[in-house]
């Protein structure tokens, strides 16, 4: 991508409305834009990065044996009678009326449309265990929008349905789950920890919120220092075989939100060196609910012994645009935003120090396109613009390689990488550049 010929609306200014870094920087950096209160554009930078999000997710839940599909985001107001939530739902829940005077809502979640597509096409024990997902946009009329996408009204969800003959199946679908989380998050780039969450009503232990620890957090969260360096289950981890050791490892170190933190156990069960408590941001949720949703609807299907048995039912949330900003809370300095390389909009952007300069435009043009022979995302700033501010975009927008092209190193057929992260910089000639890149 040309920067010239980009839609890139960098702030010079800070804005005045955001509270938390990675709002100032979503702003400033043009990823995002407000339209409304808690509803925002996603602008051609933001967008690359929520699409890479995306497809993290996707490929993630994909591996552990989740299927995709597509809802729509209005819902009919009788599907949500049948479960009881229209009314319990409350003012979160956005109400409209259709020109027949229908009631429609704009889904907040979609457990009473899966399990209606659920019991229209599935009769047999022998099509289980199923695990149906969707990425779709949202809409919760929150009390409080704020600190941009990570509160917001209209936000993008990535929600799982698994549907099981019993207990233990769903409980095998959970650790699914729980391991697809691990994994996901790792490959996003950040920190999240698994942390055992409220069930509410449903009681057991089987809910646990994935938080990323940042001081802007929303809640209070406790636990062991030593959840932080755990290493991830590796990408060929079978998903057909036994998780429970996985999660069993991972639970066995306190951690919690805290709704659900009892500081007497947190203070005898992990050593006083190793007590993390902290606030979090609470990035992803599983949540094993039984047959809350299947009971009430009739989602059932016949057993091995012919009887009809309600399928036993959980749900798994990742919220895409506010992973996006916890990220940038996790990763930013006083220039700007840093990105992991897996989320980056660009891999590495050129910059010509001298552009109307003919030798550094033409070692420009070669470099980007060597790159982008070699498969690389790459973004080129051809603008006008002096050095200075080339290279404060650039560290503004996060980008993770700058390579910059300038007489010195034109000479001699080399170019300087400039890793965003350590600020670390190395000479290379250009073929070697563009090599380590690939
Ligand atoms: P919170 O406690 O922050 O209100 P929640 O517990 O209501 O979130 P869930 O119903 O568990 O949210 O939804 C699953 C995921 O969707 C959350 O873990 C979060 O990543 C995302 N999410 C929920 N509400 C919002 C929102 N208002 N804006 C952006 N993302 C959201
Ligand atoms: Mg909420
Ligand atoms: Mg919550
Ligand atoms: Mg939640």
């Amino acid at each position: 991508m040309r920067l010239s010929r980009y839609f890139l609306p960098v702030l010079r200014e800070v804005p005045k409305e955001a509270e938390i870094v990675s709002h100032r920087l979503m702003l400033r950096a043009g990823l995002i834009r407000q339209q409304a209160s808690g509803m925002y554009s996603w602008l051609p930078l933001g967008y690359r990065v929520l699409m890479k999000v995306k497809a993290i997710i996707e490929q993630e839940q994909d591996r552990s044996g989740a299927i995709e599909l597509l809802m729509p985001t209005l819902q009919s107001a009788d599907l949500w009678r049948e479960s009881g939530r229209y009314d319990a739902y409350g003012k979160e829940m956005l109400r409209i009326k259709d020109r027949n005077e229908r009631d429609m809502l704009y889904g907040p979640t979609n457990e009473e449309m899966i399990t209606d597509i659920f019991r229209t096409y599935v009769k047999s024990y022998k099509d289980l265990p199923l695990n149906l997902y969707h990425v779709q946009w949202k809409f919760r009329d929150e009390i409080r929008p704020r600190f941009g996408t990570m509160r917001s009204r209209e936000f993008l969800m990535k929600d799982a349905y698994s549907f099981d003959l019993d207990e233990a199946s769903a409980v095998k679908a959970y650790h699914r789950m729980f391991v697809a989380y691990l994994r996901t998050f790792y490959r996003l780039g950040v920190t999240a920890i698994p942390m055992r969450a409220d069930t509410g009503p449903i009681g057991g232990d089987l809910s646990h919120e994935f938080i990323i620890l940042a001081d802007t957090g929303e809640s209070a969260v406790f636990c062991h220092a030593d959840l932080l360096e755990k290493p991830i289950p590796a990408i060929d981890t079978d998903y057909r075989g036994d998780l429970a050791p996985i999660v069993a490892d991972w639970t066995s170190l306190y951690a919690a939100t805290e709704e659900m933190v009892d500081m007497g156990a947190f203070e005898a069960e992990v050593p006083e060196a190793k007590r993390v408590s902290a606030r979090g941001i609470e990035v992803g949720h599983i949540f094993y609910f039984g047959t809350k949703y299947s009971a009430p609807m009739k989602a059932t299907v016949t057993g091995p012994d012919g009887k009809e048995v309600t399928v036993h039912m959980g749900s798994y949330g990742i919220g895409p645009t506010r992973v996006v900003p916890a990220i940038i809370e996790a990763s930013h300095d006083e220039a700007g935003i840093i990105w992991p390389v897996s989320v980056a909009p660009f891999e590495a952007v050129v910059i010509n120090l001298k552009s109307g300069d003919a030798d550094s435009d033409a070692a420009s043009e070669k470099l980007y396109g060597e790159l982008q022979n070699a498969g690389v995302d790459a973004l080129y700033d051809d603008t006008e613009q002096g050095a200075g501010a080339k290279f404060s975009t650039a560290d503004l927008i996060g980008i993770p390689y700058q390579l910059i092209v300038g007489p010195r190193g034109l000479k001699s057929g080399e170019v300087e990488i400039k890793h965003r992260k350590t600020g670390e910089r190395e000479t290379l000639p250009v073929a070697a550049a563009v090599e380590r890149l690939r």
